[in-house]
């Protein structure tokens, strides 16, 4: 079921988005060599405290194992895990990249964001591989307007990924968020121009391309949360909460 919001509930969602990015921007800043994902989740919880949020994440149900609710306030996946990594006390490396995905819930309504950053100094692969999933963030974002369908945003996604030679994932996808995290519809990253589902102004949909510079296939790591790639080659993945207006897509995780 496909629930439009009223711009009073946008703006709820708004609230909560700018809580999400003040969070990803502490992270960031936090972010270098030595640091752990345990300690950016603690920067994170003690945020969403602060203003009196909580995390979506924090408890979330394992679909693989039911005595596994996620551990973690924010999602913390680093090099070759690509999502729903659990923070830990290993520190990170000059070289790594990391991936903090951050949800805030304020009074009701959910926004939801993910940024993949540089630890210290990277190589260039690691550069390209952040610089094109940042743009295929955006061209992601600037495809989710009213009148396109579903497909034209997975093509979007795809195009630009392919175009670079990295690949998309296959069995993660972008989604509707609101009251709860995810909702309906959701979107592939990958997809044909034209199908789909028609976009209407009122969606509120965390977009987040997912991308490989290696194959797609991914696999489950032993903690039954973190999913990497099953080559072991690097992942990025970035992420806004955006609304469909009459002026075009508006990204809600925003400072
Ligand atoms: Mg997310
Ligand atoms: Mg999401």
């Amino acid at each position: 079921m496909i629930i439009v919001k009223s711009p009073r509930e946008i703006e709820k969602i708004r609230v909560s988005g700018r809580i999400v990015a003040e969070t990803l921007a502490l992270i960031k800043e936090a972010v270098q060599p030595g640091v752990s994902t345990l300690e950016l989740d603690t920067i994170a919880a003690k945020n969403l405290k602060k203003h009196g949020a909580t995390s979506p994440f924090l408890g979330y149900p394992n679909s693989h194992n039911r005595k596994k609710p996620f551990p973690g306030v924010v999602c913390a996946s680093v090099n070759d895990e690509i999502v729903h990594g659990v923070p830990n006390k290993r520190p990170l490396k000059e070289g790594d990249i990391v991936t903090i995905d951050c949800g805030a819930k304020y009074q009701g309504w959910i926004a939801d964001s993910a940024w993949t950053f540089a630890v210290g100094n990277v190589d260039a692969e690691a550069q390209r591989l952040l610089d094109v999933t940042e743009d295929a963030l955006y061209k992601t974002i600037a495809a989710a307007i009213i009148g396109n369908r579903t497909g034209d945003v997975a093509w979007a996604t795809q195009s630009v990924v392919e175009a670079a030679g990295y690949n998309v994932i296959r069995d993660h996808v972008s989604h509707g968020v609101g009251r709860n995290l995810h909702e309906d519809p959701q979107i592939l990253n990958y997809g044909r121009p034209g199908r789909g589902l028609k976009l209407r102004k009122g969606l509120t949909i965390a977009l987040e391309p997912m991308v490989l510079v290696g194959d797609y296939e991914t696999m489950l790591l032993p903690d039954e949360w973190t999913v990497a790639s099953s080559d072991g080659k690097l992942t990025a993945h970035f992420e806004h909460t955006i609304a469909i207006t009459e002026n075009g897509p508006e990204i809600l995780t925003k400072l």
